[in-house]
């Protein structure tokens, strides 16, 4: 969930939205591997390269700033030729040292640039994966026609099949293995409820203005831009100066409206499309309003997350539950943001699929009855003071991060798990991925512990989960604005004694001293929590009169001894009452999907070799087609045989397509090698067939009646395709790959 910029300034404040808002200085020194592959992480003692490089070449600076002055002062002085030209010579010589130091650090910042490749290389990379994905139609501009609109996307058929597999895994892993309760609620929501979660006043994002042409940009992305642009470009930058943009970089998302504006002013940043000056950073609320009915009086908002429809929904929902806690409901569908400047192609849209969870747990009991199924998972976190103190994401043992307290709670943990299954079932990369945990500033005041699940991408790391422990924030919010009682009980076997605190106020002595402003210092008495109620009482006793906010007048009063009754009371409970809190996993489904892409791309030569061709290497869970059938050549027969096999794949539940073009078949593998359909049926006689596996190209022979079953059983993950080499006899062919 969401964020606010003002964070340590504000009473409450929404979690931070940012996208790779960690282009953390490791992240720019990853070796590169190739077109196509990253590597994992860079080691500190790519960092010392850097640093070191910068150095050097500051020294060699000085060293010919120096030697400069003498061969000018040698000319000046009418020194003898030879020792000019030898002064010149050395001069020379330290240029030609400073040019290789500095071709070395350009060597190790493109080595190191994020992605591990240079800036060009990847942005060649993006390029190739994005043609691929329009050309195909996985996605499509909205509105192209009319020149589209920046921040909306059509999904074209593959991208839905794609998309609806994705979901589908997604309910199957989450809502199906925790017996979730799903529910649907509408995307135009009342105002009232974003009131009371907080977003009408805080869902905002820091803008600057060009002071000439009013074009917005988002004053972070300008920062963010600014100092990598200098790291990756300015040979001149001194190993300090790097150092102090590297910082920047890892601690963005923390720096306040003022600090932020600071850094534009004193890097001298301008507009980027004009230069011309920029206004100070102030917030602006990303939420799309509209209103409900034809009256135009009641005000409402498409809403920005999911999430606030199971929040107003707890009652009812716990009810269902049969009052029981823990129980996580969810839900699937579109959330709107009004983004500055969306940039990054699906990655920062204006509208797009949400998939959330609200985990209800007791707070005093966070643990969870199947953290042991998820313990022993080992993947790279990167902890909030390993990113404070410029380390590198590492490899830590689930089990071990929450009972040392990196992770808070064992809840939150096993969520944190679930979603690195969920994550690497689909097909990203596990060593191009990351939890990586808020800084103290970047999480909301009252969430207790959050980490966003990472995808490295062409981009940068991407923001593509956010699993929060929200603590009983969101429920206490709407108790007090719907003043519906938001809370679940927990019933004692045997009845429990409780010392509970008493506040009586003395309504005589309050109406005689406050008159009409009695009801709210009697309110204002009753809502102090134990601290303050304790602290009262000692100074009434001690002093007779003290001094006390009342936040609806807006001013101190004065309450005497007479007017409160504060004790501590022994009392017999039945049961206990409380707000539970939530765990929330919130999930992009459009950036994990396009990272997906990326990490699933790759291009390989024709047979010929004169070439690339595009594969996407889908696992059969979200490859978009199962398998296609080809008859070899156009003839009647296979042709037969193809639409029969057509018939049981159908009866199989396989997606599949059949080509009789007469196009070569080497022409029609590598069209569905691009869409990413993992196998190819060829019909070339009328009692068995061809089975083509897109990555390895192996073909096997099976006969024609169990072509579906045994296709069935791979796309299911019944049995793989190792398993099936195995079991049918191998088929070499010459004709096949272009
Ligand atoms: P948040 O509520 O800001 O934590 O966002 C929840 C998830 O929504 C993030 O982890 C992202 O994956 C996704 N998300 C947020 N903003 C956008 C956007 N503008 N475009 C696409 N996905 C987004």
């Amino acid at each position: 969930m969401r964020f606010v910029r003002a964070l340590n300034t504000c009473a409450f404040s929404l979690h931070r939205r940012v996208i790779s808002k960690h282009f953390l200085h490791c992240s720019l020194l990853k070796p590169y591997i190739g077109a196509h592959q990253f590597s994992v992480y860079g080691t500190m003692a790519a960092v010392a390269d850097e640093d070191s490089l910068r150095r050097a070449l500051a020294q060699k600076q000085s060293s010919i700033d120096v030697q400069g002055g003498t061969v000018r002062q040698l000319k000046s002085s009418g020194a003898a030729k030879l020792d000019i030209e030898a002064a010149v010579q050395a001069l020379n010589a330290l240029k030609l040292e400073k040019a290789s130091i500095e071709s070395q650090l350009q060597v190790a910042l493109a080595g190191a640039a994020d992605g591990g490749s240079s800036s060009a290389s990847r942005d060649a990379f993006r390029q190739a994966v994005v043609n691929t994905l329009e050309r195909r139609l996985f996605y499509i501009p909205s509105f192209k026609i009319y020149r589209g609109v920046a921040g909306l996307y059509d999904y074209g058929p593959p991208g839905c099949s794609v998309k609806s597999n994705v979901l589908s895994f997604w309910r199957q892993h989450f809502v199906l293995e925790e017996n979730m309760l799903e529910v649907d609620c509408p995307c135009v929501t009342p105002e009232v409820v974003l009131k009371a979660s907080g977003h009408v006043e805080k869902f905002t994002d820091l803008m600057v203005k060009d002071e000439k042409t009013g074009t917005c940009y988002r004053a972070d992305h300008l920062l963010k831009d600014f100092c990598k642009e200098k790291l990756e470009k300015d040979f001149s930058l001194s190993a300090e100066k790097a150092a102090e943009l590297k910082h920047i970089l890892a601690v963005l998302d923390d720096l306040s409206a003022e600090q932020l504006g600071a850094k534009i002013k004193e890097y001298g940043i301008t507009a980027p499309d004009t230069k011309n000056p920029l206004s100070d950073p102030y917030p602006f609320n990303l939420m799309f309003q509209t209103s409900i009915g034809p009256s135009g009086v009641s005000p409402g908002y498409m809403r920005p997350e999911t999430a606030q429809g199971i929040f107003v929904n707890f009652r009812d929902l716990y009810y269902y539950n049969g009052n029981k806690l823990p129980f996580a409901a969810a839900q699937i569908g579109q959330a709107f943001r009004n983004e500055i400047s969306p940039r990054q192609g699906l990655l920062r849209v204006r509208e797009f699929t949400l998939a959330e969870i609200e985990h209800f747990v007791d707070p005093q009991d966070k643990s969870h009855p199947k953290f042991s199924d998820v313990a022993k998972l080992e993947f790279l976190m990167f902890p909030r003071d390993d990113q404070v103190s410029g380390q590198c994401a590492k490899k830590l043992q689930l089990g071990e991060a929450v009972s040392r307290g990196t992770v808070n709670n064992e809840t939150l943990g096993y969520f944190i798990g679930r979603v690195y299954l969920f994550l690497t079932r689909l097909g990203i990369d596990k060593d191009r991925m990351r939890f990586r945990q808020h800084l103290a500033n970047e999480m909301a005041h009252y969430a207790a512990d959050c980490w966003d699940a990472e995808i490295e991408s062409s981009y940068g790391w991407i923001e593509c989960v956010g699993i929060a422990d929200r603590s009983a924030y969101d429920l206490r919010a709407h108790s007090e604005k719907s003043s519906v009682a938001l809370v679940a009980q927990e019933k004692f076997s045997e009845p429990r004694e409780v010392e509970k605190l008493v506040i009586t106020p003395i309504k005589k002595e309050l109406g005689l001293a406050f008159k009409g402003n009695q009801k709210m210092v009697t309110e204002a008495l009753e809502a102090m929590e134990e601290k303050v109620a304790m602290e009262m009482k000692a100074d009434l006793e001690s002093k007779g009169e003290v001094e006390f906010h009342v936040c609806t007048l807006g001013k101190n009063v004065s309450i005497k001894k007479n007017m409160v009754s504060i004790s501590k009371e022994i009392k017999k409970e039945h049961q206990r009452v409380f707000t539970p809190s939530v765990i929330e996993p919130s999930f992009g489904i459009g950036r994990i999907i396009y990272c997906l892409y990326e990490h699933s791309f790759y291009t390989r030569p024709s047979k010929a070799g004169d070439e690339q061709l595009n594969v996407f290497s889908f696992p059969p869970l979200v490859a978009p087609i199962k398998c296609t059938v080809f008859p070899l050549v156009q003839n009647q027969k296979y042709e037969e045989v193809a639409k029969l096999l057509s018939k049981s794949l159908t009866a199989a539940g396989i997606s599949h397509k059949i080509d009789i073009t007469g196009t070569s078949i080497g022409k029609r593998y590598a069209r569905t090698d691009e869409l990413g359909v993992p196998f190819a049926i060829t019909v070339d006689s009328t009692l068995s067939v061809t089975v083509r596996e897109r990555d390895s190209k192996d073909q096997v022979r099976v006969d024609v009646e169990k072509v579906a079953s045994v296709v069935r059983e791979v796309t299911d993950g019944l049995s793989s395709w190792a398993d099936v080499l195995k079991m049918y006899p191998l088929h070499s062919s010459e004709t096949a790959e272009e």
